[in-house]
């Protein structure tokens, strides 16, 4: 049985449906913390495991008949709590004596490099992967395409909204590229890794096949809705004092240029064939992205 972690996200639920379509990859459990969020998941056949990250009781619980483990990294802010509920999760696979553990986590040039303790959080999570004994794969997903509605709305995006964007996006990003991938398609390319089997240690660094800048982004925001969008490069002290103007909280708008700061360094261009190869097909580009999550 594979125990596949945050089952009520919005990546777990992408990677449940997907290992379930495959018919031969025998029962899935999912650990949720929240059992009111699964009915649906129940209603699908997922064995749904009450858990929370933060105690280990209900984590020795859930692991019961386990033998593989999708660890889906957690929302939790503070990166020294958040590096603790994953260690949670690892010591208790070890404990019920799961064999092998899989970690999504994030890809990124190098990692030491990068001053955002949740992206190091990511990294020190799979050196406690790789000091478990336990055989692993870790997947490095690049940034989530749907982060782009959060770059680029308009004053503003609460989840739930329609997306709307500024035609004159200003960010301390630089020329900096990602290689941005649906979370969808992530999940999914997660699912057939899983459902392939992995018999060693592996690391898959999933990507698209190309990185764009935010000119790019710019671009084809304009092509697609007829208006003129532009891209200005600002620096980090113009952006943060900007955040704090719109009343964002000092650590979040610290927290935003970071990510902004790794992107202008070019810690998130890299690009690797191992999506398309787990697909079978291309991952999605901008573009299709950008007419989804817009509605172009
Ligand atoms: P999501 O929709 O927020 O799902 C996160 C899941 O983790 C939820 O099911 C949540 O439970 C569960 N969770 C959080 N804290 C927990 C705890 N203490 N105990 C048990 N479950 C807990 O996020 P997502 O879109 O699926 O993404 C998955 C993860 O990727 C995120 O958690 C984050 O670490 C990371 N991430 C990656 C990117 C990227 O660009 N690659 C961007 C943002 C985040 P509930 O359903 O009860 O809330």
């Amino acid at each position: 049985m594979i125990l596949v972690t945050g089952a009520t996200g919005q990546l777990g639920r992408v990677v449940i449906e997907h290992l379930m379509k495959q018919g031969d990859a025998g029962p899935v459990a999912g650990l949720v913390r929240d059992e009111a969020k699964a009915s649906d998941l129940k209603a699908k056949g997922v064995d749904v495991r009450v858990g929370d990250y933060n105690d280990v009781g209900s984590l020795d619980a859930a692991m019961k008949g386990v033998e593989r483990v999708l660890l889906i990294s957690g929302t939790e802010m503070d990166a020294a709590k958040s590096l603790q509920q994953h260690a949670n999760i690892i010591d208790a696979a070890k404990r019920a004596g799961v064999r092998f553990i899989a970690y999504t986590g994030r890809a990124m040039r190098e990692p030491s490099a990068t001053e955002t303790k949740l992206m190091k959080g990511h990294f020190e999570t799979e050196d406690l992967i790789r000091e478990s004994g336990l055989t692993y794969a870790l997947f490095r997903n690049a940034l989530y395409m749907e982060t782009i509605v959060y770059f680029v709305a308009k004053g503003g995006y609460r989840p739930g909204q329609a997306a709307t964007f500024e035609t004159d996006i200003r960010l301390p990003a630089g020329q900096g590229k990602v290689a941005y991938a649906l979370r969808s398609e992530l999940g999914e390319a997660i699912a057939n890794a899983l459902h392939q089997g992995v018999g060693e240690d592996h690391v898959y660094t999933l990507t698209a096949g190309q990185a764009w800048s935010f000119d790019d982004v710019a671009r084809s925001l304009g092509e697609l809705s007829g208006k003129p969008v532009t891209y200005t490069p600002i620096d980090k002290a113009t952006f943060e004092a900007q955040m704090l103007g719109r009343g964002v909280l000092e650590a979040m708008a610290r927290l935003f240029s970071g990510f902004y700061r790794d992107i202008l360094e070019g810690q998130l261009d890299e690009v690797t064939p191992e999506m398309e190869r787990l697909l079978g097909r291309k991952p999605a580009a901008l573009e299709d992205g950008l007419k989804v999550l817009f509605h172009l």
